[in-house]
């Protein structure tokens, strides 16, 4: 340590907010030289081809190939998926000194899909695994907390093509497979959640999602039965129809100054028999939809008034259509839309297309807007006083609705996005036209699979779930080294003993930070902590006497170890 390339910080950065980069800045792993950017330092460094080795590992055991590609890129392909401008502002476009456009890659299917279409030419070739782990760049909104999220970073992509749906899902799998063992090896707590509702098909996209209160993705789980899902993807299970037998007339009140649901909740609480909440009305909200090469479109989404819309799931619902809330100039076009009074009748006179949650099933019976100012509608009954054009997944999810496995409640947690797993189809082997001759000698289409790690943000999200107060915690895998051993005695004898004592746990395999600086024991002692790594060894005042203390990072436990035995007494803490 007396000659490491390395300065830790007393003070947390001031433009740190969460643990995990408060401590790598500290630690003197990683460096900021623009927002988003880092550098990495000998210690991060390590941790980084730690992280690295481990998915090369479980990717070469899958039969994946690496290879590698250029970050700088050319138009041409990302013109041909429409890419170029479909992925707005995160892309950083740059122009060569001839004026050219070209672009640093935010990923690569389009040029792995040449590279396949340039290569390969019978079926005999397939099928085949491409992956590489390479320098990404995203210009993303918000870089934010380090390294988790940067402009800059290190990902694992990986490209499947197959001949057909089964190959592809073969392909799928075992990179299910090897994530899982990855995530293992990195000590890493996580789930899988279904990414998408499976218009496509039902496991056709998964991310890894790193439990953390840190995290900018929410995700729903059902402890009774493991059901986990991103928001978007959550099906809402929908009861069954009521008979319309013995339901009582609509009625329509006037209901003064009532265009929010808690006023007319409040209302409905003073004019009427019974109680009632927000869940007993439907709120109409309207939006305007545009299908790709289309124009806009109104739409009427129909919720229970105790939920908001989740524009997430309205989005991901509506998809590949755009969605936008109506403008003041929108309103005055359609007059019939009387504001904080909008009912289904309306709607379904004027032609709008009116989609209501899944829980407005025939039969319910609902408080809703009359269509006149002042006025709403009681016991509008579904299926008999107003159809509707189908259901749409856009409500909010909120703690305790049913899981859609009908097994237990569903609970909000947040959580990181680590890996990406995706049934891309025949998307980009379509638009390059990638085909083989097959086996009948008809050309085949291939269909593809597109994998992600985010091999830089896991250093990252693993000092998130193992850091402790004192500083960062690595597991045994990706630990910069496997012993810090701390001189901490100033005799002479002590320091060439624990000099000799480096040399033989270095000979017996042991990669070993020996701390010979001339610092006092204490900065040695919070530096060792803030470190992290697994087994720190001090040979201090007890040396004297024969001993050394053998400290666990992890547990903070510590025992004293005859220096005669020192060193098969370390190889097994560390080897444990
Ligand atoms: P996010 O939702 O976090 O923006 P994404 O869906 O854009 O991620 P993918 O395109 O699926 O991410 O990329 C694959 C993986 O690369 C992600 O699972 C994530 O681990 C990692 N990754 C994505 N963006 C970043 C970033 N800006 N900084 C660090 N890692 C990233
Ligand atoms: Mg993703």
């Amino acid at each position: 340590m007396s000659t490491l390339f390395l300065r830790t910080l007393r003070d947390d950065p001031a433009d740190a907010e969460v643990p995990s980069h408060k401590l790598l800045v500290r630690a003197g792993y990683v460096r900021r030289v623009a927002p988003g950017v880092y550098s990495w330092l000998p210690l991060g460094l390590r941790v980084l081809r730690a992280v690295e080795n481990i998915v090369r590992e479980e990717m070469n055991s899958i039969g994946a190939q690496e290879i590698l590609l250029p970050a700088l890129l050319p138009r041409e392909p990302y013109e041909t998926t429409a890419r170029w401008t479909e992925y707005g502002d995160n892309l950083f476009r740059v122009k060569d000194r001839k004026g050219t456009d070209m672009l640093l890659g935010p990923t690569h299917e389009e040029i792995f899909a040449q590279l396949v279409k340039s290569e390969y030419s019978s079926y005999k070739d397939l099928p085949v695994i491409l992956y590489q782990i390479q320098t990404k760049y995203r210009d993303e909104e918000r870089p934010r907390a380090g390294i988790l999220r940067g402009r800059e970073f290190v990902m694992k992509d990986s490209y499947s093509f197959d001949l057909d749906d089964d190959g592809l899902k073969a392909s799928y799998i075992a990179h299910r497979d090897a994530y899982q063992r990855i995530f293992a090896r990195l000590a890493v707590r996580y789930v899988i959640v279904a990414a998408t509702s499976g218009a496509m098909g039902g496991s056709a996209s998964e991310e890894f999602l790193a439990e953390s209160e840190v995290g900018e993705d929410t995700f729903v789980r059902c402890l009774e039965s493991g059901y986990a899902a991103n928001v978007e993807a959550v099906v809402t299970p929908a009861p069954e129809p009521i008979p319309f037998d013995g339901l009582a007339e609509a009625q329509v009140h006037e209901t003064p100054d009532t265009t929010t649901i808690e006023t007319l909740v409040a209302w409905a609480n003073d004019a009427l028999d019974g109680t009632f909440d927000a869940a007993d009305t439907l709120k109409n909200v309207m939006v305007k939809v545009r299908e790709p090469g289309g124009e806009w479109e109104l739409l009427g989404i129909g919720v229970p008034g105790n939920r908001e819309i989740d524009v997430k799931r309205l989005e991901a619902s509506l998809e590949p259509a755009e969605v936008e809330l109506l403008t003041e100039a929108d309103f005055a076009a359609n007059s019939f839309l009387v504001k904080g009074y909008i009912g289904p009748k309306a709607l379904q006179e004027n032609g709008v297309r009116y989609l209501v949650d899944p829980r407005v099933v025939d039969g319910t019976a609902w408080i809703t807007g009359a269509d006149q100012p002042n006025r709403h509608v009681v016991g509008l009954v579904a299926g008999r006083d107003f159809t509707v054009d189908g259901t749409i997944e856009a409500a909010e999810i909120l703690d305790g609705d049913l899981s859609p496995d009908g097994k237990g409640p569903l609970v909000a947690a947040k959580g990181i996005e680590i890996g990406h797993i995706f049934q891309l189809g025949q998307k980009y082997t379509n638009a390059f036209e990638v085909d083989v001759l097959g086996e009948s000698g008809k050309p085949v289409r291939l269909t593809m699979g597109s994998y992600g790690v985010g091999v830089s943000r896991l250093v990252a999200v693993i000092a998130e779930q193992q850091h402790d107060d004192k500083g960062l915690r690595w597991p045994a895998e990706v630990a910069p080294y496997d012993v810090h051993l701390v001189i901490a005695n100033k005799d002479e004898a002590a320091i060439g003993g624990a000099t000799s004592l480096a040399e033989e746990l270095d000979a017996a395999g042991l990669d070993v930070l020996l701390d010979d600086r001339k610092s006092s024991p204490g900065v040695k002692f919070k530096d060792a902590e803030l470190l992290g790594m697994p087994t720190v060894v001090v040979v201090g005042r007890g040396y004297a006497n024969g001993v050394v203390e053998v400290r666990d990072r992890f547990t903070g436990e510590s025992a004293e170890v005859p220096v005669d035995n020192a060193v098969s007494a370390i190889v097994a803490a560390v080897r444990g």
